[in-house]
């Protein structure tokens, strides 16, 4: 990765890839950002108004839109290219759609001797993700989905309304995929480090409301809440985006869920999924394998199960 300037290509300029690019620049990520879109006027647009920032930013970034050409010496390259789910519409549903577009992009970004690491959002993000890591030949930890990342978020926001504790003193996942079929390892939530079904044994008529299985649908459904009402959701996504990025650059070693693909952890293979992972600048570092319960190992197999049988209709 070159170290001297830290530059990140934005392949779709819409939605998630302008809140992520806003989400980059304001936190100074990097020194050049590349907005590339198949509208090209829409990714001129965005980078003119992203440019007019700096003067209100602590670091300068250079932001340009520009074509497949300048991923040559990107460090990562984020795709938020795709189809948007409408109204009523699984993101699932998109899938043949996005494929297609994934197709262009791959191929654009790999012919111009792009040697960085992917990140996608792209819906469906785990089918998306696998698909990148198969059309590029790239190893698997320089392909990565945001996954449940941003569901893991979710649960941990409203866990935080119902304990009235901040969401960074809350730890853990949603896992699976990134869509209805997601599980919470419950066995693996802390509360102040405390595990939360320690807690709800110990308090059970303070807590006697909490029902484990309507918090999963809200994480789940929080999504479709958000689009019933202004249309779709972006500043979620595209902070997820810029977190990672800026998790790899500083070399963290920072866990979180992500879409990765598995290659024997969990008992999984060829497939991409939603798990936590340390990020490093080399991308993910390493699988994390919680012990999950007999209970939360079928439902996370079954996620898995759902995301295959969608991965036949594209090919794999
Ligand atoms: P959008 O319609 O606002 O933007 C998509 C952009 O992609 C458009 O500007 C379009 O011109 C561009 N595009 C389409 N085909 C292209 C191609 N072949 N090459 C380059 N650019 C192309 O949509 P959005 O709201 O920004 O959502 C983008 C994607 O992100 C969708 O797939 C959506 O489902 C997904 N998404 C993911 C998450 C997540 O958590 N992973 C959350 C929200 C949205």
């Amino acid at each position: 990765m070159n170290r001297s300037t830290r530059k990140i290509a934005i392949i779709g300029a819409g939605l998630v890839g302008s809140s992520c690019a806003y989400s980059i620049v304001n936190q100074g990520i990097c020194e050049e950002l590349v907005l590339i879109d198949i509208n090209h006027e829409r990714a001129v647009g965005e980078a003119m108004d992203l440019s007019h920032c700096m003067n209100f930013t602590n670091t300068r970034t250079k932001i340009y839109a520009g074509t497949y050409e300048d991923c040559k010496d990107m460090d990562i390259v984020i795709v938020t290219a795709g189809p948007t789910p409408k109204p009523g519409q699984s993101r699932l549903d998109t899938l043949r759609a996005g494929a297609k577009i994934m197709e262009s992009v791959v191929s654009g970004v790999m012919e111009s001797g792009f040697q960085g690491i992917f990140l996608i959002a792209s819906n469906p993000v785990d089918i998306m993700t696998y698909q990148v890591w198969k059309l590029s030949g790239l190893p698997r930890n320089r392909v990565i989905g945001t996954g449940t990342s941003l569901d893991s978020s979710r649960l941990r926001t409203i866990l935080s309304e119902i304990f009235e504790v901040d969401p960074r003193s809350i730890h853990g996942y949603s896992l699976g995929q990134h869509g209805d079929s997601q599980m919470v390892a419950w066995s693996h939530v802390t509360v102040g480090g405390k595990p939360i079904l320690q807690i709800l044994e110990e308090q059970k008529e303070r807590f006697a409301d909490i029902d484990l299985d309507s918090i999963v649908e809200q994480t789940a459904k929080a999504g479709l809440e958000i689009s019933k009402r202004k249309g779709t959701t972006y500043y979620g996504t595209g902070n997820s985006l810029a977190y990672i990025a800026r998790s790899i650059f500083n070399d963290d070693y920072r866990v979180m869920a992500v879409s990765t693909i598995l290659d024997g952890e969990y008992g999984e293979y060829e497939i991409c999924t939603g798990v936590p992972a340390i990020i490093t600048r080399d991308g993910i570092k390493e699988i994390v394998e919680l012990n999950l319960t007999e209970a939360e190992e079928s439902q996370f197999a079954q996620s898995n199960d759902i995301l295959r049988d969608y991965m036949k209709i594209i090919g794999y």
